[in-house]
């Protein structure tokens, strides 16, 4: 498919000014190849009403933004385009205080839920896993408000990073919040995060014992704390932008319960930063929040990874 969006705010406005524009657009990153019936994969449909089709052999209606994060919204998308523009077209983003006075969005309340919603179309569905050279550790980010009152380390999060080396410089990285530095925690991370056969880079620390067994190699460069930027420098890196991140653009605004989503915020932004375009970001956005598939009712009742949870008996 082509590659094609909007290169300025004018752009933007022209284009996407009526709900019709908006949904031919999604229609096209949704279907690339033309319409498959989400039930039977039947390539023929007739429109019906103004935003639905139906397929023309099993009878399912499907709409453009259905199953994606646009399902239930009141708001014209135009709204959300401009809302997606404002989040991609500058590179350290918006906080929701930003979103609600530019767009004179009601509440605080809305614009916070409008860009959670975005942030879950900020990892794409069925993303590969890092490869090669990755440098793994955890760091302590702070500053984190609280909702209720905790104990005393509440404050403070462990997030797992992983960083792609790529020559000298950083290739692409992810990152996780952790209950705690164990061994369990960080292999499940480097599992979900890295291609086996990588060779994982990380420090002394006894957590990352046993990669070897799970089919990575492994590399481990113990350190006294003040050379470990030193030694694993890529890492390091990203955790202090993250950090400057939050504590910028967000003003330490951001809670516990929901600092997985803001990593996914900086992932996204730090793997696309060298992207020349950053209408590019719009596209890839509204690409993945069309990607989301629905969750049928089967999928309820499994684990979030799609393993099946076993139903309690009695
Ligand atoms: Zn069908």
């Amino acid at each position: 498919m082509v590659e094609d969006y909007p290169r300025t705010l004018g752009d933007l406005e022209a284009r996407f000014s009526s709900e019709e524009a908006c949904r031919a657009y999604l229609f096209d990153l949704r279907w690339p190849d033309g319409f498959r019936c989400p039930r039977c994969g039947h390539a023929k449909a007739w429109p019906v009403a103004r935003v639905r089709f139906q397929c023309a052999s099993c009878g399912h209606q499907a709409s453009v933004i259905a199953g994606t994060i646009f399902q239930d919204t009141h708001k014209p998308l135009a709204m959300w385009f401009r809302v997606i523009w404002l989040v991609t077209s500058q590179k350290t983003g918006a906080s929701a205080l930003n979103l609600q006075r530019v767009l004179g969005l009601g509440s605080y309340k809305t614009a916070w839920a409008w860009l959670h919603k975005l942030r879950r179309a900020m990892v794409r569905p069925g993303r590969g896993r890092l490869s090669g050279r990755v440098e793994v550790d955890e760091s302590y980010v702070g500053g984190l408000e609280e909702g209720t009152h905790g104990r005393g380390t509440a404050k403070k999060a462990i997030v797992a990073i992983a960083a792609e080396e790529d020559g000298d410089g950083t290739g692409r990285i992810r990152m996780r919040r952790i209950a705690n530095a164990s061994a369990k925690e960080l292999h499940a991370f480097v599992e979900d995060a890295v291609e086996p056969g990588s060779l994982v880079h990380t420090d002394g620390w006894e957590g990352y014992t046993g990669l070897r067994k799970k089919g990575y190699k492994h590399k481990a460069t113990p350190v006294k704390d003040r050379k470990a930027s030193k030694v694993l420098p890529r890492v390091h890196k990203a955790a202090s932008l993250l950090k400057r991140w939050l504590m910028g653009t967000h003003q330490g605004a951001v809670s516990r319960e929901h600092l997985d989503y803001y990593l996914d915020e900086f992932v996204f932004r730090f793997n696309r930063r060298t992207s020349r375009y950053r209408g590019k970001l719009f596209f890839r956005l509204l690409q993945n929040a069309v990607a989301i598939e629905p969750a049928p009712f089967e999928t309820l009742t499994r684990g979030s990874r799609g393993r099946k949870k076993r139903t309690p008996k009695g």
